[in-house]
């Protein structure tokens, strides 16, 4: 007589992985790969807790990163070593019934995400993590991991790793199983039949644990790339056996479930109306505004001490508070010791696609190097500002209107170098009117984070008025 197996697909699964077109019910992954048989070990364990309309499953970048397609939860997609950190912000942010799965394979984890893993595990969040250790790089080639074991050659390790030349493989179980807060740390194996059915009750204690509240779980499961090793899947399940579990021995390494208290992490509630308050832009009242007559692509550049974020950073809450839309996006680097900082804001009456500024309609060149920079991307009929106080040279393009404000000389006589910004900033704001004078003012006392330079802000606004109305208004 012939027994006929069923095998089903979970629920918690979709039931068409649309990733290769509708009707499909294959995954992306490579013929022999360990990530289906971890996928599938994950949503039977989603499906014996009955959990699958409460669970939120955190994708990695790597060659895992498409979970999405295949997991019929509540799903986000990380930026490469965060799914850690995202998963403790889905923690923090859900009620506390909700279930997080951070799924990461051994690039992400433990190379680019280091730090967000571990400080994951030492804060004891409630959530679990699988850690897929197939001991290479397998979406972008086969390079060395982390946990690249010595002798294994790789696309970056050709001649085999060696302790003296790449270090040893890190044991990510042991090392998390050494901090105080995680409550269950346990090595899993997909090498063979019995290790599969391990693997399937741990993977299902670690969602367990998380279900009734306990804390941090961390399951390392020893996966087949056999793309990645060159072998076929027959030998890489070997291998696996024969070589990885020597080097990274299966077992339980810390189970503190049985202890009485479960982890409780105290969250702050916040009601709707809370939440929209923090996210104001100030304390004042939405202004009405006409609408602009076109996009301002605004950029801002001087010196860092200058005042250069702070100030642009206000001009886009200044647009945001008259019912704009509004970015803002600073640029940081070596510039902020000393060289050039620039911001980019971009204020519109539609939505806005990139907050990225190549070609100004609007240049506050705070300095030389600034005017330098960007005199001739400033888009044609352009509007320039120039800090004269620190600038020598004219503008040389004779297609842009440009005023000259002594703006450091202002500031200077103010009592704030740091204002120097704010009174260009006041030029253009009467220039254009694509945000009012009067609601620089009214931002002000909630934008400026000491409160001892609110008074003196206020007057570098004034000042760079009254400097537009003698100079420049028509
Ligand atoms: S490269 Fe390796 S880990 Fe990636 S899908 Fe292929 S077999 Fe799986």
């Amino acid at each position: 007589m012939t027994t006929v197996i069923k095998h089903q697909k979970p629920s918690a699964f979709y039931d068409e992985f649309f990733r290769k077109g509708p009707g499909q019910k294959t995954t992306h992954y490579c013929p022999g790969c360990g990530h289906g048989v971890a996928h599938k070990l994950v949503a039977e364990a989603i499906d014996n807790l009955g959990i699958q309309d409460r669970t939120v499953f955190c994708s990695p970048v790597g060659c895992s990163v498409f979970g999405y397609y295949y997991f019929d939860t509540g799903n986000v997609q990380c930026s490469h070593g965060r799914a850690a950190a995202a998963a403790t912000g889905v923690c923090r942010t859900l009620d506390e019934d909700r279930i997080v799965i951070s799924y990461q394979g051994d690039g992400d984890l433990a190379g680019i995400g280091m730090g967000a893993i571990m400080h994951a595990a030492n804060r004891g969040e409630n959530l679990t993590v699988f850690f897929i250790n197939n001991a290479i790089y397998g979406m972008t080639g086969g390079q060395m991991a982390p946990t690249t074991l010595l002798g294994q050659k790789t696309t970056t390790s050709p001649r085999g790793r060696t302790a003296e030349n790449e270090g040893y493989p890190i044991h990510m179980s042991e090392v998390i199983s050494q901090l105080e807060a995680p409550v269950f740390v346990e090595r899993v194996t997909l090498g063979d039949a019995k290790g599969v059915m391990k693997a399937k009750r741990v993977v299902q204690k670690a969602l367990q644990n998380q279900v009734e509240k306990r804390g941090f779980s961390f399951v390392e499961i020893l996966s087949p790339c056999p793309i990645g090793w060159k072998m076929n899947s027959m030998d890489a399940r070997h291998w696996i056996t024969e070589k990885l579990e020597k080097i990274f021995p299966v077992g339980n390494l810390r189970d503190d479930t049985k202890e009485p208290a479960p982890v409780s992490i105290p969250r702050m509630k916040l009601t709707d109306e809370e939440l929209i308050d923090l996210f104001k832009s100030g304390e004042v009242e939405s202004v009405k505004a006409g609408s602009l007559l076109n996009e301002q692509l605004v950029k801002v550049a001087g010196f860092g001490g200058q005042g250069v974020m702070s100030a642009s950073a206000l001009l886009a809450k200044c647009a945001v508070a008259e019912n704009r839309h509004a970015t803002w996006l600073p640029s940081y680097g070596p510039e902020m010791r000393g060289g050039t900082a620039n911001a980019s804001v971009v204020i519109s009456n539609e939505a806005i696609g990139a907050p990225v500024v190549e070609t100004p309609n609007v240049l506050i060149a705070m300095n030389a190097p600034s005017l330098d920079l960007f005199e001739e991307s400033v888009q044609p009929k352009g509007m320039v500002i120039v800090n004269s106080s620190l600038i020598e040279r004219k503008v040389k393009r004779d297609d842009v209107n440009v005023m000259y404000v002594p703006a450091t000389d202002i500031a200077i006589e103010l009592g704030s170098v740091m204002t120097a910004t704010i009174v260009a900033l006041a030029v253009y704001a009467a220039a254009s009117g694509a945000v009012s004078v009067e609601t620089m003012q009214k931002m002000i006392p909630s934008s400026i984070k000491r409160k001892n330079l609110v008074d003196i802000n206020l007057k570098a606004v004034e000042a760079g008025l009254k400097y537009y109305k003698e100079h420049y208004q028509k």
